[in-house]
Formats: structure tokens, sequence, C-alpha cells
């Protein structure tokens, strides 16, 4: 059977995973076989979400009435429920859903009576608290399918220290990436010099580790020197994968869905107000922003190193009207050219221009020319992929480490929009 837990937690405290820890170790006690625990990540521009938009499945072998009410008490024992923006849903189902609701969760926007048409086709046990809300995150978790996968290594805390500062080496956590790195990824951002696996928030959490084994995040783990967790559970994850990203065009682009789209750069990178870089890309005569936000760092300098007529494809979520890129594709460069007057032949002083369209005159001998100097400027850019630093990552977004899907590649290469993604389309 499947179990979805979801909308556990509050900016004040718990997550839905640490939930999903308790119910394994309470399902294991009672005799119930669990078969994996999974994270699953959905549309990271829901405005409900707490943190990171995760809901929970666990897969498991035993009696479906007794998992149901343990699941269920679990939740009412854990969830913050009085916050009002915590409307936990659990759903347990012995036939697993079609995956459709999961992408669509994913990559796009969907009600509870959906979800609850789901349950209802699939003969699911299922309960909403509240507005029950959590029951879109709690069916896209039953009905989830991960074609690709990492995983992560989630250490939790013991319940006296929740809210009290962590106590998680930091130098520990930098040996445990460079042990296992490219095999985990982003414990730590070597180049920012910040950790990244360990939370701020008054939540459960000690610290995470993603890699793409469960080998690999423990093997990381064991360099981690911290105070002692209360338990530790390996998740399969769809973080890292891309997979809320679908192939998209300019002047297409739905607000809130995240996209790979292939454009022209159409205008000089400008730095704005807070360090944020923008810059328009056009295809087809319609244009959209693209936006590297201040926390993306040194990948603000990449975008800055954009000229007009340089060929691209964009990946991120488009909100506002901008796409706020997690990562950028340069397929061509143009050239970048400088025009400015000639200098003069007779007397090697620079000219000046002559008036429009009357080119170019030497005011120191009155020497003309109508051709200027076009001098073609070194690229500091190589075409190539080019993503933010592990800090500014959301979970979703694939890291360059782990290599490009051959779809986006084929986005990159073919100079248009393939629409291949190897996920199903919602
Ligand atoms: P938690 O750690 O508790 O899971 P979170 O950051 O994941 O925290 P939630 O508290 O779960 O956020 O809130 C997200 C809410 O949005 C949930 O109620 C979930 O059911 C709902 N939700 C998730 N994806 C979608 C979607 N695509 N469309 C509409 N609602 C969604």
């Amino acid at each position: 059977m499947w179990i979805g837990i979801d909308d556990t937690d509050s900016p004040a405290g718990m997550c839905t995973t640490y939930i999903g820890a308790v119910l394994v170790r309470r399902l294991q006690r009672c005799g119930v076989r669990v078969v994996d625990a999974r994270l699953v990540r959905l549309n990271p521009n829901v405005i409900h979400k707490t943190r990171g938009n995760a809901a929970v499945c666990i897969e498991a072998e035993g009696d479906t009435e007794t998992v149901f009410a343990l699941t269920c008490a679990c939740v009412e024992a854990l969830a913050e429920f009085d916050d009002p923006r915590t409307n936990p849903g659990v759903a347990v189902s012995s036939v697993r859903p079609s995956p459709d609701f999961y992408y669509a969760a994913l990559r796009d926007f969907c009600t509870v009576d959906e979800a609850v048409g789901v349950l209802e086709s699939a003969g699911a046990r299922y309960r909403g608290y509240k507005n029950r809300r959590g029951l879109i995150g709690a069916t896209a978790a039953v009905a989830s399918d991960f074609p690709d996968r990492t995983y992560e290594l989630l250490a939790y805390r013991k319940r006296e220290m929740w809210g009290t500062p962590r106590q998680v080496d930091r130098s520990s956590l930098f040996c445990a990436e460079e042990t296992t790195y490219p095999h985990t990824w982003d414990t730590v951002d070597r180049e920012n010099d910040v950790v990244v696996g360990v939370p701020h928030t008054p939540d459960p959490v000690l610290f995470g580790i993603r890699g793409e084994s469960p080998a690999w995040v423990r093997k990381a783990r064991s360099s981690v020197r911290s105070e002692e967790p209360a338990c530790e559970q390996v998740y399969t994850t769809n973080q890292g994968t891309d997979a809320h990203l679908v192939a998209g065009s300019v002047g297409t682009l739905r607000e809130g869905r995240s996209y790979l789209v292939r454009g022209t750069v159409a205008g000089t990178p400008a730095t704005g107000p807070g360090g944020h870089v923008s810059f328009l890309l056009e295809d087809g005569g319609r244009e959209v922003r693209g936006m590297a936000y201040e926390p993306t760092k040194g990948f603000r300098d990449v975008v800055r190193r954009l000229v007009p007529g340089d060929e691209v494809v964009a990946a991120g979520s488009y909100k506002g009207g901008s796409l706020n890129l997690e990562k950028i594709g340069v397929s061509r460069l143009a050239d970048a050219v400088r025009i400015r007057p000639p200098i003069c032949p007779a007397c090697a002083k620079r000219m000046t221009s002559a008036g429009t369209e009357k080119g170019y005159k030497c005011r120191a001998c009155g020497e003309r020319s109508r051709e200027p100097e076009i001098e073609r400027a070194e690229r500091a850019l190589r075409p190539g992929w080019y993503e933010v630093p592990p800090t500014a990552r959301r979970h979703l977004a694939r890291p360059l480490v782990r290599g490009v899907p051959p779809w986006e590649q084929a986005m990159l290469q073919s100079g248009r929009e393939c629409g291949c993604s190897p996920h199903k389309q919602p």
C-alpha cells in the first residue's frame, strides 16, 4: 500500500518528513513491512507551502485499516494543528493511482476536490483535517512516480533540543562533502563558504545529506560530528531531478509553472537595486525577463556576461512576468563588437562623428572616413551550462554534477523546443 501525508508543519515547528520518520518506526514496531520512504517535492510556487512544499509517501505491506489508524494517530499527535495554515491530509491506498495527479501537483496547481476524486477512484482510505488542503499533497505523494531519483539522509533532533541552536561541526560537513562529492552534493557550498545542509528554522531536522544512493549519503553522514540525533531516515526523493520543468516557449508561459525556455538575449543584462540582475530573452518577436536574484551570487556574473544575440536556454519558474533562473545553457555566443570612430590615417588621432550618417572627421587635420573601427572583444563566456550555487538551489533543481538530461541537452543543441521531456507531461 501507499501512505501519503502532507501539510503538518508551520513556520514555528514540525516537519512532514519527521512525522514520516516517526511513522516508519511505529509501522515497523507493529509488524508492517516498510518497503520505501519517499520525500516528494511538489510545485515550488504554491503559496500555501510552509517551506519547500514537501509531502511524504511510505510504501508498506500490511493491513490497510491498521496502517490508516496508525497514520492518523501519528499525524494527530504531532501535526501543528493550532496554526491556521496547517491543514493536514492523510491517504492510504492499496491501489497506486495514475501518476497524472502527481505530475499535476508537481508542475501545476490542483484542488482538494480533484485530490478527493483521485482517492475515491482508487478506493483509498483518506482523512483531511481542517480545510483538508493537505489531501492535495498526500494524494500526489501516493501517486508519485520517480523515473529519476536521488536520496536524502535526514537526521532529526531530540525533542528537548527543538528550537535551540543546532550543534553540528562545520568542518565535518565540509569533510563529508569533500570525501563523497560528486556522489553527494549540496551539504555545503564551497565556493561561497556556506553550510547548506543544516536548516535555521525551528523544526526537528538536524541536518540533511543529498546524494546518488543510500550508500553514498550514509558514507557522507559518517563524517558528520554533531549533537546526538533522535533518529535518521534515508528518503528516496525527486529532489535534484528537474522533474518540475517542462519545455516552454516565450509568450506562452503560465504563472507559477517552471520551464526550460529557448531564446535570444535581446538586451544587455542590467544590475538593479538589491543586486538582482535581469535581461530580456526574445523568441519569435516575444520577450520575457530573465532574473538572477542577489542570493544566486556568482551566477549573476555569468548572466552579466551575456550580450545581445547570444542564444540560450533558461530554466526557472515563471512568476510575476519573470523567469527566475535556476540554470542557463548557452548554445551560441554572438560576436561582441565595439564600434568606435576610426584612427585618422594621416595624423593618428581618433576621429569623431561628423554627424548622423555623415561618417567620421578628424578634428586635427580634417581627414574624413566613412568606416568605423570595429573591435571584436574576447567573450568571457563559453557555450555550455551554468547553474546557481548550492546555497541558492531549489530542491527540485538538478545540479549539473548529476549531468544534464537528454531532453534538456536536445533543447540546447537543436535551437528549438523539442518537447521530449522524459517525464510524463500533465
Ligand atoms: P511540510 O514540511 O509540512 O510539508 P511544506 O513547505 O511542504 O511543509 P505544506 O505545509 O505542506 O508546505 O503546505 C503546502 C500545501 O500546499 C499543502 O496543503 C499541499 O497539499 C498543498 N499543495 C501542494 N502542491 C500543490 C499544488 N500543486 N496545488 C495546490 N496545492 C498544493
